[in-house]
């Protein structure tokens, strides 16, 4: 039995290296798939005539409306006669449908690859399945209690459907796995970081999953010959990826800059993120050294020239000579890196909970499970990546405004059932 293939666009199409969608497999085995797309655990819909989204009420008075949609629909995506949406082509309201459900079920075989298991909807109590709903009209992406729904942007004459975008829904997933796995504080116990915490989780679970295409991982080799150092604190040439997922990770923001307090969560959310991706990189260059395809030497090197005009071309000889000998092997260790990564942090999550969560627990556990599955193989430069982000050494202070609509975490959109 072979899974079900969908043609996904890696990165959203308007970047050069990525305007042909890539064929992938899903899980699901060729044929169990239904038209919308739609299995036991989701199914799509794309209404016709939705006034507005769900878990927003839209004159603020009335109930918030949530799923299911009752109303008409367009027509759904067919599956072929041997069970894939491949066939589809961009442009047609089918192929954003199939784009969008295939995407869902990529991320969640994705971690549930990682965490070893299905990862349950956290709206299980009262949904059997979560509605993929594409709502044009709403220029933001949601997951909420039920569903997870995905708007366009649109700005004069320049349109594109969320359901395209990859790093958008992966992000949107990345809630939903936060939601079921860690859970929703209770009110008195929800501080600021546990809104930074679920920014930063939904970004590094788009920033993983999308480094299971083929065509991210072999683009981002190919331009940095393997030298990530370059993406990583202190050195960072900016303009070096144009991964938009990296482009978010590969930050410099420390958590003092929030010491008087915070206002957007997905700014509280960068040194946490940062912190993480500058751990990747350097699990990544670790594996590299114990594979000998680089010497011990090029770290001791990249310390010495940190901060010398010396250092990007000097380093960045030493990645072309390096991976020219062994791109393939470059290619398993990023892979290899991005796995522990994923894995460490599925193990991370389980371990949290969701009252007055902080970044200090996210931390320590994260410690707690290297510690635990690889002997503190990767501890020092775990601990040393926290603390040059001085997760530990500084308290974030007061929220000092209202989470705005544009907010992924207020609360109209965690609102849950009461019973
Ligand atoms: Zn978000």
């Amino acid at each position: 039995m072979t899974g079900t293939r969908f043609k996904i666009f890696p990165q959203p199409s308007f970047i050069d290296a990525f305007d042909e969608p890539e064929t992938v497999y899903v899980s699901s085995p060729a044929g169990s798939l239904m038209p919308g797309p739609a299995d036991h655990r989701m199914y799509t819909v794309f209404p016709v005539d939705k006034p507005a989204p769900y878990g927003i009420a839209p004159t603020g008075n009335e109930d918030a409306p949530m799923p299911p949609w009752h109303g008409d629909i367009l027509l759904p995506a067919e599956p072929d006669e041997e069970g894939h949406f491949d066939y589809l082509e961009p442009g047609t309201p089918q192929f954003e449908a199939a784009h969008l459900f295939g995407i869902v079920r990529f991320v969640l075989d994705i971690w549930e690859g990682y965490f070893g298991r299905e990862i349950p909807w956290h709206s299980a109590r009262h949904y059997d399945r979560v509605e993929l709903s594409i709502l044009h009209s709403l220029d933001n992406a949601y997951s909420g209690y039920g569903f997870i729904e995905v708007g366009a942007h649109q700005k004069d004459d320049d349109f594109k459907p969320y359901s395209l975008n990859f790093d958008v829904i992966a992000h949107e997933v990345g809630h939903a796995i936060i939601y079921s796995e860690v859970g929703i504080p209770d009110p008195q116990a929800a501080i600021g970081e546990y809104f930074g915490f679920h920014e930063s989780a939904a970004d590094l679970v788009a920033l993983i999953s999308s480094l299971h295409f083929n065509s991210v991982i072999d683009h981002l080799l190919l331009s940095t010959r393997g030298n990530l150092y370059t993406l990583n604190a202190a050195n960072r040439m900016a303009e070096l990826s144009d991964n938009e997922q990296i482009r978010i990770a590969a930050n410099d923001v420390r958590l003092s800059a929030f010491a008087k307090g915070w206002v957007k969560e997905h700014k509280l959310s960068q040194p946490l993120t940062g912190a993480f991706f500058d751990i990747f990189v350097d699990i990544f260059h670790e594996v590299l050294m114990e594979e000998g395809m680089i010497s011990p030497d090029v770290e001791e090197l990249s310390d010495q020239l940190l901060s010398s005009p010396d250092y990007h071309p000097v380093m960045q000889r030493l990645f072309d000579e390096a991976f020219a000998e062994h791109p393939h092997g470059f290619k398993q260790a990023l892979m290899h890196a991005r796995d522990v990564m994923g894995t460490y942090l599925a193990e991370t999550w389980q371990r949290l909970d969701a009252d007055y969560l902080d970044y200090v627990d996210v931390a320590e556990a994260f410690l707690d499970v290297d510690a635990e599955l690889s002997d503190g193989r990767f501890q020092r430069l775990s601990f040393g990546n926290f603390k040059m982000r001085d997760i530990g050494d500084v308290r974030v202070g007061p929220q000092l405004a209202p989470l705005d609509k544009d907010s992924h975490a207020n609360s109209v959109r965690t609102v849950v059932p009461l019973d």
